[in-house]
C-alpha cells in the first residue's frame, strides 16, 4: 500500500512519543510531532527529515480547545488532513489520596482525557472524510489501581471506556481506535519517579524488572511497535481493544 497516511503524535518530543513518531516515519507516514514547547520538538523533526522522512513540528497544549484546533488546521496544511492519531501527551502528579491537591487531580484528567477528547474530536472529520482513521490512546497498567496514582489510574481508566466508545461511533467510517497500556518503560517520566522516591534510576530499572517475566523494563520502540500495528492498513478488523504491552501478562 502506498498511499501516504499523515500522523499526529502528541507529547512527541521525547520518550514514548518521540519513539512513535520515530517509527511512524520509518513506516512511511508524515509526522506531525506535537508537544507543548514547539523549539522542543525540533530535534525530533531533524531525527526524521535526516532519515529521509517528513516531519513538522507543533507547539500546542492538548488541553487547549483553541490551540488544539489550531494545530490540527497546521497539520492539514503542512502535511495534508491526518487519518492517524497517537494520544500520547501525559503528566504525572502523584500523591497518595489524603495529600493529593485539586489541582494535581484537575492537571492530569485535563492532559489525559480533555487533551484526547479534544485531539480526536478534532481530527476525526478528516479521518471521516477520508473513510479512513487509526486511533491509538495510551492507557498504562495503572488503570487497575496503583498506590499514589488515585488522579492518573483514574485518568488512564477512562481513556479505556473514552476507546472502547470511539470505536463503536467511529468504526462505520473506517477508522478504528485502539488503546495501549503500557508497564514500566524508561523514559523521563519513569526517571522522574525515581528520583521522586530516592533511588538511582538504574537501581530502580533493576528492581522493577524483577519483577517482569521477560526480566527487564521497557522501552519506547517496544510501545511504538504495538503503535504501528494498530495504525496499519491491515489492522482494520481490530478495534476498542486495550493491548497490556508490560513484558508480561500481568501488569
Ligand atoms: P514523558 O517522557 O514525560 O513525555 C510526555 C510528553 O508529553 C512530554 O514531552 C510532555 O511535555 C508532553 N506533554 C505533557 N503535557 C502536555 C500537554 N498538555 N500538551 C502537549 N504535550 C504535553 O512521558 P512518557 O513516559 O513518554 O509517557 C508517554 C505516555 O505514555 C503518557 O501518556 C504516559 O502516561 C504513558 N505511559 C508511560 C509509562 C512509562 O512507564 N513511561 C507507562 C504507562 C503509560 P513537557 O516535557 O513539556 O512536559
Amino acid at each position: 500500500m502506498s498511499t501516504t497516511r499523515t500522523a499526529i503524535v502528541t507529547g512527541a518530543a521525547r520518550g514514548i512519543g518521540r519513539g512513535v513518531a520515530l517509527r511512524l516515519a520509518a513506516d512511511g507516514m508524515a509526522v506531525a510531532v506535537l508537544d507543548l514547547d514547539e523549539a522542543a520538538c525540533e530535534p525530533v523533526v531533524a531525527e526524521i527529515e535526516g532519515a529521509g522522512g517528513r516531519a513538522v513540528a507543533i507547539g500546542a497544549d492538548v488541553a487547549d480547545e483553541a490551540a488544539v484546533a489550531a494545530a490540527v488546521e497546521r497539520v492539514v496544511a503542512e502535511l495534508g488532513p491526518p487519518t492517524v492519531l497517537v494520544n500520547n501527551a501525559g503528566v504525572i502528579r502523584d500523591n497518595l489520596l489524603f495529600k493529593m491537591t485539586t489541582d494535581d487531580w484537575d492537571l492530569v484528567m485535563n492532559v489525559h482525557l480533555r487533551g484526547a477528547f479534544l485531539m480526536t474530536r478534532a481530527a476525526q472529520k478528516h479521518m471521516t472524510a477520508a473513510g479512513f482513521g487509526r486511533i491509538v490512546n495510551l492507557s498504562s497498567t495503572s488503570a487497575l489501581g496503583n498506590r499514589g496514582q488515585a488522579n492518573y489510574a483514574a485518568a488512564k481508566a477512562g481513556v479505556q471506556g473514552f476507546t472502547k466508545t470511539l470505536a463503536l461511533e467511529l468504526g462505520k467510517f473506517g477508522i478504528t481506535a485502539n488503546a495501549i497500556a503500557p508497564g514500566f518503560i524508561e523514559t523521563e517520566m519513569t526517571a522522574a519517579t525515581a528520583a521522586r522516591v530516592g533511588i538511582p534510576f538504574e537501581d530502580f530499572k533493576a528492581g522493577a524488572a524483577k519483577e517482569i517475566p521477560v526480566a527487564r523494563t521497557g522501552v519506547p520502540a517496544d510501545i511504538a511497535h504495538a503503535v504501528s500495528f494498530f495504525v496499519s492498513e491491515g489492522a482494520g478488523f481490530v478495534s476498542g481493544q486495550v493491548l497490556y504491552v508490560a513484558g508480561g501478562p500481568k501488569a
